[in-house]
This record gives structure tokens, C-alpha cells and sequence, in this order.
């Protein structure tokens, strides 16, 4: 580490330690997955701190409200936030998905009017790109926008938002020519949530919490200027997103999973499964999966920039979702029967949440079944299923 970053580093503990003691000593540790509905108006403010401390945006050029960060920068205000134990962050769709979609594929304009929002930790974003048709076969997409005059008029559902019920934007794949099929004719486009036509209905997770929604659109309105993109080149627009999906937050994300680890060892301690030799190696084994997950992601973000795309985002997808969903088997057989009963009004002990959340850890940005396609196929050369 050069003295910069040593420097760096200091100044984002001291930062994130004064506020998550202080003013914001409150939602320390609150929200994530499978807790996305604990404390959001105070997680919007914290978001709007965030913004106003210039870390959001971090290696975005300084034109655009970012700082022109390092990579390795990035890394280290990644890595301090998850020591610091922040909440979860309710702008990272924002951040990590259409922020960077935006400078890479936007108009001056568009880069003028959306990236401030998002700098500051004003606008939540979420992704309107899977439907009932449409999952892992993406390009199933049928939601339709129609050009009249200056608008594109949206009918058809999404399901599966992240995070609708409170966004304020979501920027949606739909089929702007209606005599396409598969990748073609699809556009990328930025749909302003507050307005008629759009009902937006929370889905009941198992959790017990509703984390995400179905959208439906019924005649809602965007303009041909918020188009991401030409019209019919949004395939390409929508996958130059997903590969921006974590790339720099990787490693943050592993400090979250050691604060689970951790969790899970220490009830074994207490409650004597430790001594039991499978669970023993269980534990010892989820160390040091953990440990391989962190040399991959270090080696992959050195190799691949801030953004880790194509093969390597596919393993690394497919080895952290596959350790995460173990760790959430193993939390319950350490708990016991304890975790066979739950608590008045649906109360989930965390290591019942992290089984239960852990699960959808396989299944979206990807399902393990894709990426295991994508491995076989442009990996190991193998023909197509
Ligand atoms: C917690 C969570 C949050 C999400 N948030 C969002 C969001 O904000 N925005 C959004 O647009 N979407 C979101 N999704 C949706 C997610 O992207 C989809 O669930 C995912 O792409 C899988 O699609 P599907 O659910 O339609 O399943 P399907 O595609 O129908 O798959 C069903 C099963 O078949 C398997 N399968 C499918 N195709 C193949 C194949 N070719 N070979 C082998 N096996 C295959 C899959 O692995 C899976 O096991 C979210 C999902 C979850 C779980």
C-alpha cells in the first residue's frame, strides 16, 4: 500500500467512525439482504451523508461528482465501510448498475441531469430487467414501449424489482420494435416511477419481508431523451450493466461474510457444536473457502479493473453465491433444533435469515446453473447444451 492510500485509508475510517458513533450511530449495521425494509428513511438520510462526504461515485471522473479514485482507493473505502459495519446501502443499484451504465453509454445530457442525483445519495435507482417470460433467458423480454411524438408509452410487467416499492427511477429493458424477437429491437431506457400508469406491488419473501416487487406498466410515459443508448441497441447496453454488478464491492462484501462467519463460530462455541467433529469441519472448511474467495477477488480486480466482466465475473458469482448459501446451511445445523421453530410474528433468529436469504444468493444476477454454462461454454470450450 503507498503512503496515499495508507493516508486515504485513514481518512474514511476516521470519517465513517465519527458518524457511524455519532449521528448515525443508529442504523450501524442495519439493512442488507433479507433485511432491506430496517430503518430506510434514516438509511436515505444516511445515503444523502454519504453523498455529501464525496464517497459515493468514488472513481468517477471529478467532472461527474467523483473523485477520480484509485482502484485500489475504491477497494479500501469498500473494505473500511464493511469494518465500520455500515448499514446496508440502499443506493447501490444507483451506484453500481445505472451510474456507471450512464457514463459509459449516456449522452452529455443525460450524464448532466442523472449522475448528480446520484452522487449526492438523492435518487434510488432499481433494475426493471427480469419478467415472469424473461429470467435467465433475458432476452424474452415483452415489455413494450411504443414511440409517440417525444415519449415512449410502456405496457407490460417486471418482476423480481429489488427495491421498486421505494425507488424513484428504474431504468427498464423493453421491446421498442414490436416485429423483433430475442436481442434485437430492445431499448434501454430511464423511467421515472412517480407517475400513472405504473403500479408497483410488493412480493412477500420468505424472510417475512418484501424486498422486491412486480412493476407493472400501463400506458407510463418516458421521454425518447432518456433512452440509454440508440433505440434497438439496448442489449448491449443492458449487459454493459451487468458487468459493472459488483466488480469493487467484492471485497467489502467478503468482510460481511468473515462479521457471518464469525457469527456462526462463535455460536458453535457457545452451544457446543463446535466440538462435534462435522461441524468442526464444516467451519474450518467455510474459513477457508473464505479465504480462496479473497485471493480470487483480489487476483480478478487486479487483472480486470474496477469492473469484472464476462468469464471472471462468472466464477466469482458462482464460487461466493455457492460459499454464502453453505455458510447459510451450516448456520442452521450449527443453531440446532432451535432453528426448526421460529418466533412471535414470524421472528427469524439472524442465522435463520441468512439460511433462508442465502438461498436467492444462487439464483439472481445469475443463476449457478447459467453461470456454470457460461464456464462449460467459453472456459472449457465444451458444445452447447
Ligand atoms: C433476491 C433477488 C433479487 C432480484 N432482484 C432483481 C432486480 O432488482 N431486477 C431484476 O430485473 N431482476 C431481479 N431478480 C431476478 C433474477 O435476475 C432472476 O430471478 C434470475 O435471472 C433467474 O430468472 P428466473 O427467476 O426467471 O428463473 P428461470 O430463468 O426461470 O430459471 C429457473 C431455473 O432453471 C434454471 N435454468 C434456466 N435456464 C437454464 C439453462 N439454460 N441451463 C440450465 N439451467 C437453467 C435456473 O438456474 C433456475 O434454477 C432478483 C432475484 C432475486 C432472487
Amino acid at each position: 500500500m503507498t503512503a496515499d492510500d495508507a493516508e486515504f485509508r485513514a481518512e474514511v475510517r476516521a470519517w465513517l467512525t465519527e458518524q457511524l458513533t455519532g449521528e448515525f450511530a443508529d442504523v450501524a449495521g442495519l439493512g442488507g439482504e433479507g433485511r432491506e425494509d430496517e430503518a430506510l428513511d434514516r438509511r436515505r438520510e444516511w445515503e444523502r451523508r454519504l453523498g455529501a462526504g464525496g464517497w459515493i461515485g468514488l472513481g468517477w471522473p471529478v467532472e461527474h461528482g467523483g473523485r477520480g479514485a484509485s482502484l485500489a482507493q475504491q477497494v479500501i473505502f469498500h473494505e473500511e465501510y464493511a469494518r465500520a459495519n455500515g448499514p446496508g446501502r440502499l443506493l447501490h443499484m444507483s451506484e453500481q448498475l445505472v451510474g456507471p451504465t450512464i457514463l459509459a453509454f449516456g449522452s452529455a445530457e443525460q450524464k448532466r441531469r442523472f449522475l448528480p442525483g446520484i452522487t449526492a445519495g438523492e435518487t434510488l435507482w432499481c433494475q426493471g430487467y427480469s419478467e415472469p417470460g424473461a429470467g435467465s433467458d433475458l432476452a424474452g423480454v415483452r415489455t413494450r414501449a411504443v414511440r409517440e411524438g417525444d415519449e415512449y408509452v410502456l405496457t407490460g410487467q417486471k418482476v423480481w424489482t429489488s427495491l421498486a416499492h421505494v425507488a424513484d427511477w428504474c431504468f427498464v429493458l423493453a421491446r421498442t420494435d414490436p416485429a423483433s424477437a430475442r436481442h434485437t429491437g430492445l431499448s434501454y431506457l430511464l423511467v421515472p416511477l412517480d407517475q400513472p400508469g405504473i403500479e408497483v406491488r410488493p412480493i412477500k419473501q420468505i424472510t417475512g419481508t418484501s424486498e422486491f416487487n412486480e412493476v407493472f406498466f400501463d400506458g407510463a410515459r418516458t421521454p425518447v431523451a432518456n433512452r440509454v443508448g440508440a433505440e434497438g441497441d439496448g442489449w448491449r447496453v443492458a449487459m454493459g450493466t451487468l458487468g459493472f454488478e459488483r466488480g469493487v464491492a467484492t471485497l467489502g462484501q467478503q468482510i460481511g461474510f468473515r462479521r457471518e462467519l464469525d457469527h456462526v463460530v462463535a455460536l458453535a462455541r457457545r452451544n457446543g457444536a463446535f466440538d462435534e467433529p462435522e461441524l468442526r469441519d464444516r467451519l474450518v472448511r467455510a474459513w477457508i473457502g473464505l479465504r480462496v474467495l479473497r485471493y480470487t477477488a483480489v487476483s480478478t480486480l487486479r487483472s480486470a479493473g474496477s469492473s469484472v466482466s464476462g468469464l471472471e465475473a462468472s466464477l466469482s458469482k458462482l464460487q461466493w453465491a455457492t460459499w454464502r448459501r453453505d455458510l447459510g446451511e451450516l448456520a442452521v445445523d450449527v443453531l440446532g433444533e432451535d432453528a426448526l421453530t421460529v418466533g412471535e410474528s414470524y421472528g427469524l433468529s439472524p442465522e435463520q435469515t441468512l439460511f433462508l436469504f442465502s438461498r436467492a444468493d444462487t439464483i439472481y444476477g445469475g443463476s449457478n446453473e447459467v453461470q456454470r454454462n457460461i464456464v462449460a461454454e467459453r472456459l472449457l470450450g465444451l458444445p452447447r447444451g
